[in-house]
């Protein structure tokens, strides 16, 4: 579950989330294109991944959720929930790639 969508669900209606950097259209790509605080994306590379992630870092640096942000991110570690992005200025992984299955070695016997 991405950053913005966590805080979405625990923010005061309409008031503070509106003010999250990782909510501005002005920081989002153009359709199709993940956002500077996803996950990895389908046919990303891990550097273009990480050049974009780097990008939100240092937006959520400057954030004027990243307080509040980083105590929910509290929360959820506490409640081992899974969190994938950039979420308070730290990036999270767990997905990770479908890897491809390797054939198998026929048994000679
Ligand atoms: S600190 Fe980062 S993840 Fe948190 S609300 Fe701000 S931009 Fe979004």
């Amino acid at each position: 579950m991405s950053a913005a969508r966590h805080l979405a669900a625990v923010a005061e209606p309409a008031t503070q989330i509106d003010y999250a950097f990782c909510r501005h259209p002005g920081y989002h790509p153009g359709p199709g294109e993940p956002s500077f605080w996803e996950g990895i994306a389908d046919g990303e590379t891990r550097r273009d991944r990480d050049r974009r992630q780097a990008i939100a870092v240092k937006l959520c640096r400057e954030c004027p959720l990243l307080a509040p942000c980083t105590n929910l991110l509290s929360d959820l570690d506490d409640r081992r929930l899974a969190v994938d992005g950039v979420i308070a200025g730290q990036v999270r992984q767990w997905r990770t790639r479908t890897k491809k299955k390797r054939p198998r070695t026929p048994h000679l016997s």
